[in-house]
């Protein structure tokens, strides 16, 4: 990976295969004789790392990522400027044999099972020689960049921490948690849009993407290993009413789970990015850190709620 000349910002010259835009659309449109996560086309990924069965077929299928994002092309750069061989680790989690079937689709029984597969994956992970980092994340629809339309999470292994984990460690754990302030502010204001005992899902006082959706633990949870068994099963209940109420607007999303990495002190969240603009308005994308967004949180949260 390239680092950037001054900031601790990194890029991948990723090999990944460069499908074409028609084979994108064509996966997206539901062109499903080939698809590889299908149930039936488990020989297309022979090699798999575990599996969790519901009655006679498979429910959520996990194996090693084919054509992985952080392979990168090979290349000896002469140059004055830092460049570093990383070594990371990519799996596939299938959270669903249907083809059709949306994660927001899956009962919420399903659901902690999928997150006690994440759980589970994460921590196994986590223990390999050289990592420090393991990011959980799903793409859904063709404005999220995923070239596949069968529902699935990706996890990839870092041998270093993003640079926006580092400063989301930071603001766990220097002096009183400012996630747990922001969870306590949040609950009684006009950008809640869901909650039960353990968990809040609210929009951002200040979101980087129109209708952008949080989930934060009321307790100062730092990674799925402190969530208890009811808390998954809260976790599942928030994580399912937050996905409907998305697509309900939109398609095209991203989630992200920032997980605590091994020994820091964090706060477990999960955020959820809807490409609800990118088609209209691509241009209010600004590189400096300033944001634009076409309805206040307040309206996205109350759009949420099902009140406008
Ligand atoms: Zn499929
Ligand atoms: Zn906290």
């Amino acid at each position: 990976m390239r680092k950037d000349y001054f900031r601790d910002y990194y890029t991948f010259v990723t090999k990944k295969d460069k499908q074409k835009l028609e084979e994108v659309l064509s996966s997206q449109s539901g062109d499903y004789e080939s698809c590889p996560f299908c149930l039936g086309s488990e020989k297309l990924n022979p090699v798999e790392i575990t599996r969790i069965t519901k009655g006679s077929h498979w429910q959520v299928r996990v194996f090693p990522n084919p054509n992985p994002l952080t392979a990168e092309v090979k290349e000896e750069p002469k140059s004055p400027w830092k460049h570093e061989k990383t070594e990371s680790y990519e799996e596939i989690i299938v959270d669903t044999p249907n083809h059709f079937q949306r994660t927001h689709q899956l009962e919420i029984g399903e659901l902690k099972i999928l997150l006690g597969v994440i759980k589970e994956r994460v921590k196994e992970v986590r223990g390999k020689d050289k990592v420090e980092y393991v990011s959980v994340f799903q793409n859904c629809g063709f404005w999220s960049g995923a070239t596949d339309r069968h529902s699935h999470f990706q996890l990839v292994a870092f041998a270093k921490t993003p640079p926006k984990i580092k400063e989301k460690i930071h603001q766990s754990s220097h002096g009183s948690c400012v996630y747990c302030h922001i969870v306590s502010q949040e609950e009684n204001s006009p950008r809640k849009v869901l909650e039960n005992n353990s968990f809040l899902a609210f929009c951002p006082w200040a979101p980087e993407q129109t209708h952008e959706l949080w989930i934060a633990p009321k307790k100062h949870l730092r990674n799925l290993n402190d969530l208890s068994d009811r808390d998954m099963l809260a976790l599942a209940e928030i994580f399912k009413g937050s996905l409907e109420a998305v697509n309900r607007i939109c398609d095209d999303y991203s989630v992200i789970f920032n997980i605590g990495p091994e020994g820091e002190n964090f706060h477990f969240h999960i955020e959820i990015f809807p490409y609800y603009n990118e088609r209209y308005y691509g241009n209010l994308k600004i590189r400096e850190g300033y944001y634009f967004v076409t309805n206040t949180p307040e309206q996205s949260a109350k759009i949420y709620r099902g009140e406008a």
